[in-house]
């Protein structure tokens, strides 16, 4: 009985963030990032580089349709979700599943 070992968590190469639609924790690489800039502008940010309060999407439609709705997305970010903004997130957003 010599090694512990720690399996609750596997390793991960990259950091797990959480939806702020949906709450889903998620891949960070496979979320999206919206952030305000040190300058008070809200855009995407597909590089994850940008400065500036970060928050993030899963990305399916109906969680994107809700953040926005809902406020979570400015309040995630502490300001106004413009709407050039939510419609870009619109166009970017995947259907969570084929109904039709
Ligand atoms: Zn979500």
């Amino acid at each position: 009985m010599g090694e512990i070992v720690h399996s609750k968590l596997p390793t991960v190469n990259s950091p797990i963030r959480t939806c702020v639609g949906c709450r889903e924790p998620s891949d960070k690489k496979r979320l999206i990032r919206i952030v305000r800039t040190p300058d008070g502008e809200v855009r995407l940010d597909p590089t994850g580089k940008l400065a500036g309060r970060g928050a993030y999407l899963c990305g399916k439609k109906d969680c994107l349709k809700m953040a926005i709705k809902h406020k979570k997305l400015g309040r995630a970010l502490r300001c106004e979700i413009p709407a050039s903004v939510a419609e870009q997130l619109e166009t970017i957003a995947v259907e969570d599943d084929a109904e039709n």
